[in-house]
């Protein structure tokens, strides 16, 4: 395989062997990127020099006989919305285009005690409101296993460079699946952890009570291995959480024989995309042949998901992004007054997506609609959660798709509407605060990934990790590259 393609651990295994340099490691990757970026469009910042200086730093840790961590040497790409201190971070929109963030979040100080090697700033749809990375203010991310496709979103730069082989890995973010989904729609592995399991210290905030930050990776061994990094509580975020943090790695080779996995009825309705269903089940048909009990459950709130987490989400987007006025925050564009002044950068600097979410946001948290919309959608929230705490009494696991269909092509869900219902089988996940993975499970006729969606109960992303890498042993997937040049 070209050693762009190849996984974190085998590429860690290789410099710790002595049978390659991690300069060759990082010089593989920027010339990989060199060569695709102008096709794939991933990265809204590229920071070669970095990665090939981190990866010489570890090679003389290695002439020395030092020890090196599982990142050292390896280039990776950090979504947008991550802070990096020094390193300008958009969020993919025009308002943080002069953006530089004075401190790190709390996952890149992790990294960087980790001596990672940074490659990057990867795009995204603008403030990560979005399922295919069209809505980034910068550029269209093209997905790598078909150009006139979406890569997914919201973190469809991160997704897109690790299956391009532009990244040996990346962190996204997932308020509503876009970790996962850009993952189905790559071929490539994304985990959205437990709320709470990754501190959100330092992501710019899109809706705070359903953000989380999480790898996307090639396979489940590298996913288990960067969460073993970025997880565990933080006192800058009183929402992480205090739990103690297992070693991901550790149960990744246990059996799955005896395990119990749910397959929600709703989440095969009558209609579904025909190969999505076919390779989704044979997934499950093989955990089934591998000892695990497969068992029908149903989640009877889902058809509200969509509808209280587009009600939510923008809420708390409404509230988070009112710091971007142009007086205290970000870029501005200058007025008569103070508030043509607010209203003129606000106009000129959101896009349309971030500003229709405002006028929802606001509009379901206005005196008089409270009630109707806001407050009802959180009671959803509550059944929906209670769905899935009635379900894990019987099950260990949810096995799902990640995304009714693959990936579309770009401009084709012109619709916002449309692009919302994308959304349905990932949005319960985040509502209700639980870890999900998507793992490639096969391809369309036109060669198109195919994701299968695990889900865990909270805090266990141990078991999910587990069937996901049982499932990906058994299969040659994982070992698939976009552009068939592996
Ligand atoms: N597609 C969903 C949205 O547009 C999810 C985005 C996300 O998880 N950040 O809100």
């Amino acid at each position: 395989m070209k050693l762009y393609f190849e996984t974190v651990h085998s590429l860690h295994d290789k410099i710790v062997n002595k049978e390659i340099k991690a300069a060759e490691v990082a010089q593989a990757v920027v010339s990989r990127l060199e060569e695709t970026e102008g096709k794939v469009g991933a990265y809204l910042d590229v920071e070669s020099e970095k990665a090939l200086n981190a990866a010489k730093k570890t090679d003389e840790k290695i002439a020395k006989g030092e020890e090196i961590g599982f990142l050292e040497g390896i280039p990776g790409a950090i979504k947008d919305n991550i802070c990096t201190k020094g390193v300008k971070t958009t969020c993919a929109s025009k308002i943080l285009e002069n953006f530089v963030p004075p401190y790190n979040a709390t996952v890149i100080d992790k990294l960087t005690a980790a001596n990672y090697a940074f490659l990057g700033k990867a795009n995204m749809d603008e403030f990560a409101m979005g399922g295919s990375t069209e809505n980034s203010a910068y550029k269209t991310t093209h997905n790598p296993w078909d150009l006139e496709r979406v890569p997914g979103g919201s973190s469809g730069g991160s997704a897109a460079a690790v299956a391009a082989g532009s990244a040996y890995w990346a962190l996204g973010s997932d308020t509503g699946g876009s970790i996962r989904q850009p993952a189905s729609f790559c071929g490539v592995v994304g985990l959205k952890p437990t709320y709470g399991r990754v501190s959100r210290y330092g992501l710019v905030a899109y809706a705070s009570s359903l953000d989380q930050i999480g790898p996307i990776t090639r396979d489940v061994t590298d996913a288990a291995n960067i969460l073993n990094i970025i997880a565990g509580h933080d006192e800058m975020d009183s929402t992480s959480s205090k739990k103690a943090v297992p070693d991901f790695t550790k149960s990744l080779t246990k059996d799955v024989k005896g395990l119990k996995i749910g397959c929600p009825k709703e989440y095969f309705a009558d209609g579904m995309d025909a190969e999505t269903e076919k390779s989704v089940r044979g997934a499950i048909d093989a955990l089934k042949a591998m000892g695990a009990e497969v068992v029908d459950i149903s989640l009877p709130h889902t058809k509200y998901a969509i509808s209280a987490y587009y009600l939510i989400a923008p809420a708390e987007a409404a509230t988070n992004l009112q710091r971007y006025d142009g007086v205290s925050y970000g870029a501005r564009v200058d007025g008569e007054d103070i508030v043509s002044l607010m209203t003129n950068t606000r106009t000129a600097k959101f896009g349309n997506e971030v500003k229709r979410r405002i006028m929802i946001g606001n509009y379901a948290l206005s005196a008089g609609y409270y009630d109707a919309y806001y407050l009802k959608a959180l009671k959803v929230r509550t059944l929906i959660k209670q769905d899935f705490e009635d379900a894990f009494k019987s099950v260990d696991i949810i096995a799902t798709p990640t995304a009714p269909t693959p990936a579309f092509k770009i401009g084709e869900m012109a619709d916002p509407l449309q692009m919302y219902l994308q959304d349905i089988y990932t949005v319960p996940i985040n509502l209700a605060g639980v870890p999900g993975i998507s793992v490639p499970c096969g391809f369309t006729a036109k060669n198109l990934p195919i994701g299968l969606q695990l889900i865990g109960k909270p805090l266990d992303e141990e078991t999910i990790l587990r069937v996901a890498y049982a499932y990906e042993q058994a299969h040659d997937w994982k070992d698939k590259r976009a552009g068939g040049d592996a």
